[in-house]
């Protein structure tokens, strides 16, 4: 990749304004649910809870919520154009959002992070929005390089402090931008800022090479899905690899072959990557060829196919597996979808089941917030019960340390690992 366009000096930050000059301090009053909700530490305020408010107020200022007692009560981003109204950056006793403030909200991040990784494994997530205190932000690190995603504009008009300070304290070789669709139009004609801009340093030009428990992957910071590479899944891969020894594996929605190279190096016999995406399959081929100084995975047969799952697995009935992982991007992206997709995985968990060999197991995923744990495991065990061959739960999992929930709707991710007679 090049990038020729002249590099946009970054928006200089709006930091700690209690006095704007038109119309003064954005000031919101809420409902009473509402008022509970925050103060119970819940980072979002949701437009329809907004009683009133003295003034339109503008993309990323801070809004602070007084409560019926004219008390403060929260502060947060204020987004106009999302449903999510305010993201809530500190709730009780008034605060002063200052420069000082966010640095030692980042340094908290990092703190929490503190030995949970050795030099093995170079990509991780430094800053989980809101269960970090960062709400709509993430900041992840592949080796050298820094990648800074937002989910909402509203941080944009902070983002020539935010790469000073990330800059400043952790000194990445580079920083790179990545926007939510939803804040690429407004980053564009506002700011000039484009996704996968790098902020400070050089363009890689390429893929960026990084570690994972010693496997070493690519990840496409500028263009690929997430910020590149989908770093919650770690503690799954690890787990795949001891049950893989001389296992033929499935590996369906495989992106760039992540649990693939862990049943490889684990002994697996063989493993099939199987994704929609050719693009996602290019890159499982190159991960592969990083990896061929370690003898299991030289070894261990590799096939790539690029399809649709549900279409392919129905379609070859007597292809058999001893380990199948399952784990498709999210079904439901709003609540409307929520039934739609517990019935797809309870579909799609039948269709693994029935390519397992006796004794094989299952590994399903998924990372739909607005399905429930309660829903999702208990979809997977339907199927599981109705393939009538008997089955042990092995083992559930959530989300990784460096993934923190700290609210409900932030436990996203759940796995379930299942033994089928
Ligand atoms: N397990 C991966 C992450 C999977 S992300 C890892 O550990 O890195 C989901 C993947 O599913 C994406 O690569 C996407 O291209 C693929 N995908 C989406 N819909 C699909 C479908 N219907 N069939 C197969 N692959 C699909």
């Amino acid at each position: 990749m090049t990038n020729n366009k002249v590099p946009q000096p970054l928006p200089t930050a709006r930091l700690a304004e209690p006095r704007r000059k038109t119309g003064g301090q954005l000031r919101l009053r809420v409902s009473a649910t509402a008022e509970s909700v925050l103060r119970a530490g819940h980072p979002w305020l949701f437009a329809e809870s907004i009683r009133s408010q003295n003034r339109p107020g503008e993309m990323g200022e801070l809004g602070v919520v007084y409560d019926r007692n004219d008390r403060f009560l929260a502060l947060g981003l204020f987004d106009p154009s999302s449903a999510i109204r305010l993201r809530v950056l500190h709730a009780g006793k008034p605060q002063l959002v200052n420069r000082a403030f966010l640095r030692e909200r980042l340094e908290r991040a990092l703190q929490r992070r503190n030995g949970l990784f050795d030099p093995q494994t170079t990509g991780f997530r430094w800053v989980h929005g809101e269960s970090d205190g960062w709400p709509g932000l993430v900041l992840d690190r592949y080796d050298t390089t820094l990648v800074l995603k937002l989910y909402t504009a509203a941080w944009l008009p902070w983002l020539g402090e935010l790469a000073e300070m990330i800059g400043d304290r952790l000194r990445p070789e580079r920083l790179v931008l990545r926007l939510s669709r939803n804040a690429q139009e407004f980053a564009r004609q506002r700011y000039g800022q484009t996704d996968g801009q790098v902020l400070r340093g050089t363009d890689p030009g390429q893929a960026v090479a990084f570690l994972e428990t010693g496997l070493r992957f690519e990840a496409d910071v500028a263009r690929g899905q997430k910020t590149g590479f989908f770093l919650d899944q770690r503690e799954n891969r690890r787990q795949v690899e001891t049950l893989a020894g001389g296992r033929v594996v499935l590996n369906a929605f495989s992106f760039s072959g992540g649990f693939s190279l862990y049943a490889a190096r684990g002994g697996a016999r063989s493993v099939l990557d199987l994704d929609i995406s050719p693009h996602a399959l290019a890159a499982a081929e190159r991960n592969f060829a990083l990896n061929q100084s370690e003898v299991t995975v030289r070894q261990c047969r590799q096939e790539r196919i690029p399809a649709d799952a549900f279409e392919w697995l129905a379609a070859h009935p007597t292809r058999q597996f001893d380990l199948i992982a399952l784990d498709p991007p999210s079904f439901a992206k709003r609540e409307a979808e929520r039934a739609g997709a517990i019935s797809a995985y309870r579909r799609l968990a039948a269709l693994g089941i029935h390519h397992l060999k006796p004794g094989g197991i299952i590994l399903a995923c998924s990372c739909s917030a607005h399905v429930s744990e309660d829903e999702f495991f208990g979809a997977v065990r339907t199927a599981a019960a109705n393939s009538n061959r008997g089955f042990t739960e092995l083992a559930r999992a959530g989300q990784p340390a460096d993934h923190p929930a700290a609210f409900a709707e932030a436990r996203y991710l759940k796995a379930t690992y299942l033994r089928v007679n």
